[in-house]
């Protein structure tokens, strides 16, 4: 039998992969740098990153060695015990953040768990009682993650649906209206948890009032300030976190996505003082920052720092968007606008956006659709002004192609 067969790997998903994510576009057997292959040999510029995971693209040399070193040397140990990696990765996440403590885990939704149960914790240090003040505030078209607690900070039906009932003590505010937000806080509220941008959304930006007005509201009540930041964190809006550019500093954050480039971690930050209420015994994880994928997340953010590319996404990123803001003009009958920042951008179009999916993949090039007809380009942090202007060609021509149903 060949398992590697591109016949047999569909073959094998239609028959034992469970079919949560629908029938898969087609099999990927290669990467490098802002390329994939599929199993014909075909190449495809990977604007999807994996969902904002492979940060510093396919298989670039300095993971690849930091990450088979590590393997050969200490793949996994408990947090029973100490290893070098995770405490300078911790460091450096402090260095972008500021005086704190990191907590490690394996996903997004699982370093929102965190959150939430810091919430909880500041609830219970704030009242002087468990179970009274615990309340979170969420916006409307967030996600946050598929686990419960996460499932249920995420107001969407297409995530909740059939599988309630929620975990109690979420309120759901509007996305960029600070006044929706203060007319929820009462008594029972804890924490307030938002994204910088909303990737999964529909890539809707918060603008810099809101969250600093979230800030001020926070302060005011005793609130935690929580900001999921798995899909804009790790440089992919050209600043290190996606909140930089409101000038705040939430009180404490999750990453995941492209901080491991590929491997499963996630991370949670808080404020220094906020980390004195997990005390021994009060959360972990078996796999939580372990050797190898704190090798990976190291040697990710080494290539951040090495190859300047905070400042390239910022530099390059204003040149694209204006390029892509040129298909506007050019298709306005399908085209509504261009919109996020640095590499977390949404195309949103006045027409379905499912087949232009498919017509993009046809001419080589992936990307991810999300919701409201919006096609989200999460290009690598690496990517070269060439493969920018290169995917909007391919947009080019795939608009030009486009039949309206
Ligand atoms: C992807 C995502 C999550 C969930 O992360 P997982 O690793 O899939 O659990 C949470 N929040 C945001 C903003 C995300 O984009």
């Amino acid at each position: 039998m060949n398992a590697t067969s591109p016949d047999t790997t569909a073959e094998l998903y239609a028959s034992y992969v469970l079919g949560n994510y629908g029938t898969p576009a087609c099999t990927l057997t290669r990467g490098e740098g802002a390329y994939v292959w599929d199993s014909e040999g075909r190449r495809l510029l990977d604007f999807g990153s994996g969902i904002a995971v492979t940060a510093i693209g396919h298989c670039h040399p300095h993971w690849v060695r930091a990450v088979q070193e590590q393997a050969a040397t200490l793949v996994h140990v408990s947090n029973l015990y100490r290893h070098p990696g995770q405490g300078v990765l911790a460091q450096r996440i402090c260095g972008y953040a500021g005086p704190g403590r990191v907590l490690f885990c394996n996903s997004g939704a699982e370093g929102n768990e965190a959150l939430l149960k810091l919430a909880r914790l500041h609830g219970r240090a704030t009242s002087g009682e468990e179970g009274k003040r615990y309340k979170v505030i969420v916006a409307g078209h967030a996600f946050h993650g598929r686990t419960f607690g996460a499932m249920a900070a995420t107001p969407q039906e297409k995530i909740q649906g059939g599988f309630r009932p929620m975990l109690d003590g979420f309120a759901v505010a509007t996305y960029n209206d600070l006044a929706s937000f203060e007319a929820l806080v009462d008594d029972a509220t804890a924490a307030i948890l938002v994204e910088a941008i909303q990737g999964e959304g529909g890539v809707n930006a918060a603008t810099p009032e809101f969250l600093q007005g979230l800030r001020a509201l926070c302060d005011k009540h005793n609130l935690l300030l929580l900001m999921d930041e798995v899909q804009c964190g790790v440089g992919r809006t050209g600043r290190f976190f996606g909140f930089e550019a409101a000038g705040i500093v939430p009180d404490a954050f999750s990453l995941a996505k492209g901080l491991g480039g590929g491997v499963p971690i996630g991370a949670v930050w808080m404020r220094e003082a906020l980390g004195a209420l997990f005390h021994p015994g009060s959360h972990g994880t078996t796999y939580g920052g372990n050797p190898l994928v704190c090798a990976a997340a190291n040697a990710v953010l080494d290539v951040i720092e090495s190859e300047d590319l905070l400042a390239q996404v910022q530099s390059q990123s204003k040149i694209w968007i204006e390029q892509l803001r040129g298909l506007e003009r050019q298709f306005p009958a399908l085209v509504q606008e261009v919109r996020g920042r640095g590499y977390l951008v949404g195309l949103a179009l006045k027409v379905d956006h499912l087949p232009l999916v498919n017509l993009l993949r046809d001419k080589g090039m992936l990307v991810i659709p999300t919701a409201g007809q919006v096609i989200r380009l999460l290009p690598p942090l690496t990517a070269t002004l060439e493969e920018l202007s290169r995917s909007v060609e391919l947009l080019a021509e795939a608009l030009s192609a486009y039949q309206p149903a």
